[in-house]
């Protein structure tokens, strides 16, 4: 039975499970796997599979494996598999067994052996070439090969032979004798081992046959007597395939495949081929850029974990197509971070403002509350001087009524401070404003104005003196169009690459207080959006460094409209 506490909605599969427990199916065990290869880093799209599976096997009571899916070597690394596991950790979630398809090499090739032995398995000797056009097509049946019915002597000889390394690559192949008319391609006589001279980064040089992923993951699944083997819509067509190996060997349980489908986010990509490409072409920063649908670039930007959590329970799981749109993505982050982040004031791009009836060497520190709803946050106090920034979008020399903000003979109050009062506007030689100077008015302090006047404009503003030099980083969507990668012809996904998707302002100011923020460590900007200190460069060589995770509102819907 589900967990009572558990909020999570229920789907398919987890009614699925419902009727086998009710069954006593798997005497009412459930064990699931989250099968990533190595090849790339954990995207959004990964999430929910990672949220399905430990997810399931939490409310169940049951167990989750983290099972590395390692038998292409060529493409597999030893530090995706650590990304991998720091990815799923952050989630929140802990594997009950740490694993490895290369774990069972030896297993997998003493199955193949009884594959031989009982006549399902032979050794081709066609080229790739010869395979691929013996196979056939959806409309023309596949011929068999002039091997398959090499005898099982024979067979078994020259596997032994291929596994000790007598042959080149691509010399022999072990081929699952189905049926080579079969409507479903995968069954016309799958792969089942290849001969690939290549080190392994788990086994290393001990294997130099490998074998194919639908026969090792059947079989993988089974050697952990896994119970619902959970895998996106891809892999429907294979699911006979899994099913037969388990059918033909003699294998004690037989898992459960279920798929459903995957997972993708307007405006970005959610494929490790196409992210490692973006990688590769340094169109970004690495896989843990900001702007990536990495887990851990997500992480960098200023996701939480909560945050995906919610997201991809609100996503849900179906079989039904599943492009979701980014402002879903967003509103969870926003609403998380609402909730936790204090609100602090940071001036991207800095404009100077000079109080000329306050005195020069006075400072006076206004109370200011890191969170109006939240007074266990505390507050801070913010020193005001005669020489202020605010920033320059928050001033307008040809201003209309509506702009409530500074203008040329307009008022506008320094939040936690005073109302000032335009007074003149110096500007250099060429034209471009040097400083604005103001007025404050000493009977308007915030809390204590009795003064009865009301200003319409409430902007935020920093000590020019005391505020702290730092790097803002903002960014936006990755790509301009919603769906790079489907339905736009000859064209690459990396023609649709947003060229404003990130702006760096090197000259912004930020409250004192932020001098002593965490790498990591989340705040509102006031009026300006969520930010995160980032997790590499702050604080490298003093440098205060902060991306900005999402704007206050969604401003695209805005756009759209
Ligand atoms: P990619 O195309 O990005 O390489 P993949 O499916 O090849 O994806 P794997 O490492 O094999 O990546 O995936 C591990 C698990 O995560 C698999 O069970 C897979 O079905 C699931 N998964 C991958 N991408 C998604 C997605 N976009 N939505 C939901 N589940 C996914
Ligand atoms: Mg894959």
């Amino acid at each position: 039975m589900t967990d009572s506490n558990s909020a999570t909605p229920s789907n398919f599969i987890r009614q699925i499970i419902d009727n086998d427990i009710a069954n006593g199916k798997n005497d009412s065990k459930v064990r699931t796997r989250f099968p990533p290869e190595p090849n790339g880093y954990l995207h959004i799209g990964h999430a929910k599979a990672i949220c399905l599976n430990f997810g399931i096997s939490k409310d169940y009571q049951g167990t989750c494996n983290l099972r590395f899916d390692d038998t292409n070597p060529a493409k597999e690394e030893a530090r995706y598999a650590q990304a991998i596991k720091e990815d799923v950790t952050w989630l929140g979630f802990k594997w009950n067994e740490l694993l490895h398809t290369s774990d069972y090499f030896q297993q997998l090739y003493d199955y193949a052996l009884i594959l031989i032995e009982q006549g399902d398995a032979y050794v081709d000797a066609l080229s790739a070439d010869q395979i691929r056009e013996y196979r056939g097509h959806l409309t023309k049946v596949g011929k068999n090969s002039p091997h398959r019915d090499r005898s099982i002597e024979e067979n078994l000889d020259i596997f032994k032979r291929m596994k000790a390394g007598e042959f080149a690559d691509g010399e022999y192949l072990l081929r699952a004798k189905i049926d080579m008319s079969s409507p479903n391609m995968n069954m016309r006589d799958p792969a089942v081992f290849r001969i690939r001279h290549i080190e392994h980064h788990n086994t290393g040089n001990d294997w130099c046959i490998y074998p194919m992923y639908d026969y090792a993951h059947c079989m993988s699944d089974m050697l952990e007597s896994i119970t619902h083997s959970l895998c996106t819509l891809e892999f429907e067509d294979h699911r006979p395939l899994y099913d037969w190996f388990l059918d033909k060997l003699p294998v004690p349980s037989h898992p459960q495949q279920i798929e459903f489908s995957r997972l993708s986010l307007e405006h970005t990509v959610t494929s490790k081929r196409k992210l490692k490409q973006l990688v590769d072409d340094d169109a970004v920063d690495g896989w843990d850029d900001p702007r990536m649908p990495t887990l851990s670039g997500m992480r960098r930007r200023g996701y939480t974990p909560e945050s995906i959590k919610d997201f991809i329970s609100r996503v849900g799981v179906t079989k039904s197509s599943n492009t979701v749109e980014m402002s879903l993505l967003e509103s969870c982050i926003r609403e998380d971070l609402g909730q936790r982040c204090a609100r602090v004031m940071a001036i991207t791009n800095p404009l100077k403002i000079i109080l000329t009836n306050y005195p020069e060497d006075r400072v006076e520190m206004m109370n200011a509350p890191f969170h109006p709803q939240k007074p266990e946050l505390g507050s801070r106090e913010l020193p005001f001087t005669r020489e202020l920034i605010i920033d320059q979008s928050d001033f307008m020399e040809e201003a209309n009524k509506k702009y409530f903000r500074l203008k040329p003979g307009g008022s506008v109050r320094l939040r936690y401070g005073y109302i000032i009062d335009f007074e003149s506007v110096i500007k250099d030689d060429s034209g471009n404003i040097v400083e604005i100077r103001c007025t404050y008015d000493p009977e308007t302090k915030s809390g204590q104005d009795k003064s009865g006047r009301k200003v319409k404009g409430v902007i935020h503003w920093l000590s020019a003196e005391q505020a702290k030099p730092a790097e803002v980083r903002l960014f936006d969507r990755l790509f301009t169009e919603a769906t790079p990668d489907v339905g736009h012809g000859d064209q690459s996904f990396t023609d649709f690459i947003n060229p404003h998707s990130r702006e760096i302002f090197t000259n912004a100011m930020v409250e004192p207080s932020l001098f002593d923020a965490k790498p990591g460590s989340l705040f509102q900007f006031e009026r300006q959006g969520y930010f995160v200190a980032d997790a590499k460069d702050h604080k490298q060589s003093e440098k205060l460094v902060f991306n900005r995770t999402v704007t206050l509102r969604d401003t695209w819907a805005k756009i759209a409209k």
